[in-house]
């Protein structure tokens, strides 16, 4: 079976990686030069709107994918009318507009922080009136890794609108959260949906820096798969489906934002799982059986930010090591690595040292 990847970054390479055995082979759209996922599969260079390129896709492929979610929604609408694409256009163009992507959480009844819209210098004032300067201002579009955001309290005097380059913006309350969390389900397109024990991500500067699972509450656990269900079966939604959510204070679980494909805080998974997220959700896009999922030991992921690690530093630890083949630039993902050990102790000991030695 072939399989159609709209974008070839890190995690279209990964889904080719983790598909090394399998009967699926792979065919690649992307507009930059030597993407990584471009070293393990044939890789087409052209823009997403190309026709002569998505028509070749939709002739070639039995079902088309995606590893990003800005792929424009109009794509993945032509693409509809020839081939199956999951997850669905619908489904993707929710999840690039963080506005619609809060309205869908409410209509869920799943608690989010407070908001306004934003577009132009007047609803931002009358935002922060309202508000308090406590918030964060960002981009309904194209934001990730923390970019086009901006903490009220910490820049002043600045254009935003002009600095965003956008006038379709939200205003968030800022929330004092206890621990960031996510949850990763993949659903078929029977409706079933399989779950990964709920994960912790710590972030700094708006980028994750590391993540460790399993976080265990079952409690949590269970509302979080809820959560999930109630969302994912709203959209129909098919492959995997990652929903990020602050726990506050008072144990409230928020929803934060989520992403229609695999994600970086499922990467422990290729160790940690008995099948992880990329096979998980390649098998699920392309209507195969998923029977269950479960996880061997406590496993952590640490992201190589930046620039590239003096592996040398690590060698006495037992790791796994991902190299995205892509040039050092500030803030820019380059790499991860993956912990595991069955003592959760120890687990967090190696984290520590691990992440100190390569953080930049
Ligand atoms: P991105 O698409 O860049 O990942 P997020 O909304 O997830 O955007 O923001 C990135 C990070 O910034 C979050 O993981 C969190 O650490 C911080 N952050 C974002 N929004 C809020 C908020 N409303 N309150 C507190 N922290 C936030
Ligand atoms: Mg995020």
């Amino acid at each position: 079976m072939r399989i159609g990847i709209l974008g070839g970054g890190q995690l279209a390479m990964m889904m080719v990686q983790q598909s090394e055995d399998t009967n699926f082979d792979f065919l690649i759209l992307d507009p930059t030069e030597s993407p990584p996922a471009s070293k393990y599969a044939t890789c087409i260079k052209a823009e997403y709107d190309d026709i002569g390129s998505l028509n070749y896709i939709a002739d070639e492929c039995d079902v088309v994918t995606i590893d990003f979610e800005n792929v424009p929604a109009d794509t993945l609408r032509f693409l509809e009318k020839r081939i199956v694409v999951a997850p669905s256009s619908s489904a993707v163009e929710i999840c690039q507009d963080r506005l619609k992507e809060k309205e869908l959480f409410i209509n869920c009844g799943i608690p989010v922080t407070k908001y306004t819209s934003v577009y132009d210098n007047d609803s931002l004032k009358a935002s922060i009136d309202y508000m308090g300067k406590n918030s964060i201002l960002k981009t309904r579009f194209l934001g990730y890794d923390g970019k086009n955001q901006f903490d009220m309290e910490k820049v002043d005097g600045i254009d935003y609108l002009k600095e965003c380059k956008s006038n379709q913006l939200i205003l968030e309350k800022k929330v004092d959260f206890e621990k960031e969390i996510s949850i990763i389900g993949v659903r078929m397109n029977t409706g079933k949906i399989l779950f990964y024990p709920l994960v912790e991500n710590i972030h700094k500067n708006g980028i994750l820096n590391y993540s460790i699972a399993p976080y265990d509450d079952k409690k949590l656990q269970k509302l979080a798969e809820e959560y999930h269900k109630k969302i994912s079966d709203k959209l129909n939604y098919v492959g995997v489906l990652v929903i990020e959510f602050f726990l506050d204070k008072n144990g409230i679980l928020i929803a934060n934002e989520m992403a229609p494909r695999v994600h970086n805080s499922g990467h422990w998974t290729n160790e940690g799982a008995n099948i992880n997220q990329f096979q998980a959700h390649i098998k699920a896009v392309a209507n195969c059986e998923l029977e269950s999922i479960s996880i061997k030991n406590h496993s952590a992921m640490v992201n190589i930010l930046s620039k590239k690690p003096d592996l040398k530093n690590i060698k006495d630890f037992d790791y796994a090591y991902y190299d995205y083949n892509k040039s050092e630039r500030h803030n820019r993902k380059l790499g991860h690595i993956t912990l595991n050990n069955k003592n959760r102790d120890k687990l967090m000991q190696d984290l520590n040292t691990v992440y100190n030695f390569i953080k930049t």
